[in-house]
């Protein structure tokens, strides 16, 4: 069928305005985006489906954008995209939930944390962090132990494979085109754009387009790489962060999502709810070298402990290994923090090819700003 399409594509019309390489949330949204000002725009993966990789192995959490360096892309994009999806979800009936969020402390210092962490959220134009004390947070979530919270009204939950399903359609409904089993090989400039090789099905085809978006998510350094013409200079080291999740069965004890206070290439292992109210804790943080998602029964205990800390009655035996996501980060193990980077022509002066690199959390909040940003840089808002 997607080999049937391709061919079609290639004889009738061997040219098209955009080609998006990787069909995640983010490459979702950027086509999606793109065909309300393009005719033809061609969305590939390499995979059978989309969204197979870290768009469906993540908190599915609509994040309010409090902790992200003033003026950083993570900052504007967070709240920005924020907006944009809780609009997106009410229009396109996609199941989410405003559920609010709490961040806890559990001693002085983790407090002081949380005053700074206000004036970083005011920062970044998010106003509506509210201190809870003891009492406070025993009324909301009386299963909680902390010593003061904050709430955030702002965050939420969302199915991602509803949101990517909506996207698709609405890419279909503008005439764009899906394609699955379709791996980017290679492209070099041509002309006023780009010849892009891709292997689809079995066989090797060529098609040219005008703007080319790589959106390879943990692939995006590789596809790079095979972009002709590009300096290997602009090309960021990755690194692969696997993050696990352990489910607890039974009724949720909270009603709200649950965060410690942020670890240095994490959020921390968090409680968080699913649509269904489906309760899991994780993600935590390992680097790795391969793409494995293996989650280990041997992490039970370390989330056990971890857990504990602001859920005294967790119970061992409610705790089982569920799934993990592998995060595209450019921070390693003991790097600052680090920016998405969303390279264009002025940067490395190739016409109408933008890179992303490092959609890591928050890029599922991000994902319709981001769509919007890439849009602008090609110079196609309308
Ligand atoms: C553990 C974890 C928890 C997270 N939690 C949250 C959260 O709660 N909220 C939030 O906002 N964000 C969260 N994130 C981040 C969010 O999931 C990602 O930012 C987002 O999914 C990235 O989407 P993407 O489209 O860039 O990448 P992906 O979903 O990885 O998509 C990239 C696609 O490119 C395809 N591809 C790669 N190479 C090629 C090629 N050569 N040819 C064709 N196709 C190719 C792949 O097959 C893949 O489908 C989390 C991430 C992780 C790992």
């Amino acid at each position: 069928m997607n080999i049937d399409i391709i061919h079609k594509l290639v004889t009738y019309m061997d040219k098209v305005d955009a080609i998006v390489i990787g069909a995640g949330v983010v490459g979702l949204a950027v086509a999606a985006k793109l065909s309300q000002n393009l005719s033809n725009v061609l969305l590939v993966d390499k995979n059978s489906t989309f969204g197979e990789e870290t768009s469906s192995r993540n908190s599915e959490v609509i994040h309010a954008g409090i902790y992200y360096p003033k003026g950083s892309l993570k900052a504007k994009l967070c709240v920005q995209g924020k907006e944009m999806l809780y609009q997106y979800c009410q229009q396109r009936h996609i199941s989410h939930e405003r559920i609010g969020k709490l961040l806890v402390a559990h001693n002085d210092a983790e407090e002081q944390y949380l005053k700074k962490t206000i004036e970083t959220a005011k920062n970044n134009g998010v106003d509506d962090l509210v201190w809870l004390n003891k009492a406070e947070i025993n009324k909301l979530e009386p299963e909680l132990s902390a010593t003061a919270a904050l709430l955030s009204p702002s965050t939420g939950i969302i199915n991602v494979h509803h949101y990517m399903q909506s996207l698709l359609a609405e890419l279909e409904a503008n005439q764009g085109l899906f394609v699955a089993n379709s791996q980017m090989l290679n492209a070099k400039p041509c002309g006023k754009g780009f010849i892009v090789e891709l292997f689809s099905g079995d066989e090797k085809i060529q098609l040219n387009c005008q703007y080319l978006i790589n959106s390879a998510g943990l692939h995006s350094t590789d596809v790079a790489n095979n972009i002709a013409g590009l300096p290997p200079h602009f090309i960021p080291q990755l690194h692969w962060c696997r993050g696990h999740y352990f489910s607890y069965s039974g009724v949720s004890p909270f009603k709200r999502l649950i965060y410690p206070i942020p670890e240095a290439n994490g959020l921390g292992i968090h409680a968080s709810l699913d649509v269904g109210g489906q309760l899991k804790f994780g993600p935590d943080t390992q680097y790795v070298d391969k793409l494995d998602y293996e989650v280990s029964e041997k992490l039970k205990t370390k989330f056990y402990q971890s857990v504990k800390l602001y859920f005294p009655a967790v119970e061992l035996e409610r705790l089982q290994p569920d799934y993990a996501g592998i995060r595209p980060k450019l921070q390693g193990p003991n790097d600052e923090f680090m920016d998405f980077t969303i390279q264009g022509e002025s940067t490395h002066q190739l016409k109408g090819l933008i890179n992303l690199f490092g959609i890591d959390s928050p890029g599922l909040t991000s994902s319709l700003a981001i769509a919007e940003y890439v849009n602008n840089m090609l110079d196609l808002a309308k």
